[in-house]
Formats: C-alpha cells, sequence, structure tokens
C-alpha cells in the first residue's frame, strides 16, 4: 500500500526520516541490526516455540540472497554477529550455522514472488495460530486492526511442515500483494518494506487476533464499517506507518538488550 496523503497527514510526513545509506555495507549492517532486535521483541513477546519461526531481510547488494536466524539458536540469544546470509539455492554464503529447511522454502517464495519485500517474519505465536485454526479473516474491530483490512489473505491448504519450495510458492501466491496471509492451522507470515515494518505488522496482528480471540469469546463485537476501515488502514497501515511504529520497540530492546548489536 502506497503511502497516501491522509496518512501523510495524520502522522505527519515521516518518509523524511526514513534511514538513507552512502554505501551498500552501512546498508546491510543497518537491516541487520533492526533484523536481530527483531528475533529479541520476539522472544521478549513470548513468540518463540521450540525451533519454529524465522524472519528474513533481504541483503541490499545480492538481491536474490537473504539474511535469517540460525536454526535452533534461540530468539532471545541473536546477535547481529549470529545472522546467515542464504543463497537462492538455500546455501548459507555467510555465517556459521544451518538454516531451517521452512525458513528457506517459504521464504525464498515471498521474497522472488515480491521483489518490493524486503523483510518477511513468520512465528508460531499463540494467538496467531489460535486465529488460524479457525480459517477466517480478521474482522475490523478496532483501529489496529484496520491496518490488515483488505490487506491480509488466507492460505487455505495445511499439509504438514513446509519443506518443498512448490509450497513455499503456493503461500506466496495466498499472500498476493498484501503486507499478511493466515497460514490455516499453523500461523502468520507478515512482510514489508523494511525489516521495521514487517516485525511490526507481526506484533501487531498476533494482537489483532488476541482481540478477536477475547471479544469473540465476551459477545457479540461491533465491527466498523467498511468506509471507516478503509479510511483508518489509510491512516494506519501504510509502509511508512509501519516503519515507524517499530522505532519505540527498537529504542526499547537496543536499551535493555545492548548486546543484541554485536
Ligand atoms: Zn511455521
Amino acid at each position: 500500500m502506497a503511502t497516501t496523503a491522509t496518512e501523510a497527514a495524520t502522522l505527519g510526513d515521516f518518509s523524511q526520516y526514513l534511514p538513507t545509506f552512502a554505501t551498500v555495507e552501512e546498508e546491510r549492517l543497518h537491516r541487520k541490526q533492526r533484523l536481530a532486535a527483531g528475533f529479541r521483541l520476539f522472544g521478549k513477546y513470548g513468540f518463540d516455540e521450540g525451533v519454529a519461526g524465522h524472519i528474513t531481510a533481504r541483503d541490499p547488494e545480492h538481491l536474490d540472497q537473504f539474511w535469517v536466524n540460525p536454526f535452533g539458536m534461540n530468539f532471545k540469544h541473536i546477535r547481529v554477529s549470529d545472522l546467515v546470509r542464504v543463497d537462492r539455492n538455500g546455501k548459507v554464503v555467510e555465517g556459521n550455522a544451518s538454516v531451517n529447511t521452512a525458513a528457506f522454502a517459504i521464504h525464498s517464495q515471498v521474497h522472488e514472488a515480491r521483489p518490493d519485500v524486503v523483510a518477511a517474519a513468520h512465528s508460531h505465536s499463540l494467538h496467531g495460530k489460535a486465529w488460524s485454526s479457525l480459517g477466517r479473516l480478521l474482522d475490523p474491530l478496532t483501529q489496529d486492526a484496520c491496518a490488515f483490512y483488505d490487506d491480509h489473505s488466507l492460505f487455505d491448504d495445511y499439509t504438514g511442515v513446509v519443506l518443498d519450495l512448490e509450497e513455499g510458492k503456493r503461500i506466496a501466491h495466498a499472500l498476493g500483494d498484501h503486507k499478511a496471509v493466515i497460514l490455516r492451522n499453523h500461523g502468520l507470515l507478515t512482510v514489508g518494506h523494511s525489516v521495521d515494518e514487517a516485525v511490526w505488522w507481526f506484533i501487531t496482528m498476533e494482537r489483532t487476533c488476541q482481540a478477536q480471540l477475547l471479544a469473540e469469546a465476551a459477545g457479540t463485537p461491533v465491527l466498523i464499517s467498511p468506509e471507516a476501515a478503509q479510511h483508518t488502514a489509510g491512516q494506519v497501515g501504510g509502509h511508512v506507518a509501519g516503519w515507524f511504529s517499530f522505532s519505540p520497540l527498537y529504542d526499547w530492546i537496543v536499551r535493555e538488550q545492548p548486546d543484541l548489536l554485536d
């Protein structure tokens, strides 16, 4: 979704604060720092479940390669220096660890199908996976939920752990040009034009699933009208809004756990 005039007016024109880089090395380091912080936040929010879950960041120079977490390492321990880079064939080209086969199968196909996507996030977070079992899209119940209004989809075909590229391709196809896809009986997957954005959408989507589960358990929630949901999506659901929403979380986790930058 492009930044709209409404969004710029509502949030201020934060696009002027988007980082620029003098060299590709600087941009790579910036993405890796955001990625390591994303893992620490996933750990902080309890989105880890054993060895499941992955966030990827496209390399700014080698566009068919991406950075990902080392397989089996706790999100809460991941530092910039722990991240590994894989090529389009799943071969580790930088870093000393293996990569989760499912991470490669899903993320390589998402990055390939969506050249605009810099980062993709997936984990087996509790409320996301509970919601996914219902096989339904999220409703516009809250202002935050409107970020996903008309901008997420459902992958309605669970067959087991995603190990082959064909299934990754089908997930990428289900994602389409949206910011998120609900993988039925599995969990959530979000993407963004920055690591910041993909991580933010994941965090707020997980909480949106929690909010809808709570609301429906308690009664019959009132939906926001389609017109108001569309309008609000323009205010809270754009790339810059997503990027900016991540910044207080980044500041928080770096101040609390500065070793993530090592
Ligand atoms: Zn998974």
